[in-house]
């Protein structure tokens, strides 16, 4: 059983890493405090962006297929999001 742990800075969460419930070590190998906030793995998907993603891929969970995990010493994968736009036919 594993869960979010936050790690702070200056009393912000600064990255939810993934410990084993009730553990202080996260699976990337950063220790975190005691007494940091926990979030069930299920809040992967409100987390977004501020999980951990070598804690996330340790454990093998992604929020969607959309998430790509680059190979290590890859560069992060870039990907252009362009919402669909179409003349409106109603205009004018
Ligand atoms: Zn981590």
């Amino acid at each position: 059983m594993f869960e979010f742990k936050a790690e702070y800075e200056w009393r912000t969460v600064l990255l939810w890493h993934v410990v084993p419930a009730g553990t202080n070590a996260a699976l990337c190998g950063r220790l975190l405090a005691p007494t940091a906030r926990t979030r069930p793995l299920a809040d992967l998907g409100a987390l977004r962006g501020d999980a951990c993603v070598r804690c996330t891929a340790a454990v093998g969970i992604t929020d969607s297929s959309e998430v790509a995990v680059p190979p290590e010493g890859g560069r992060p994968a870039s990907s252009a999001c362009v919402p669909r736009s179409r003349p409106d036919p109603s205009e004018g």
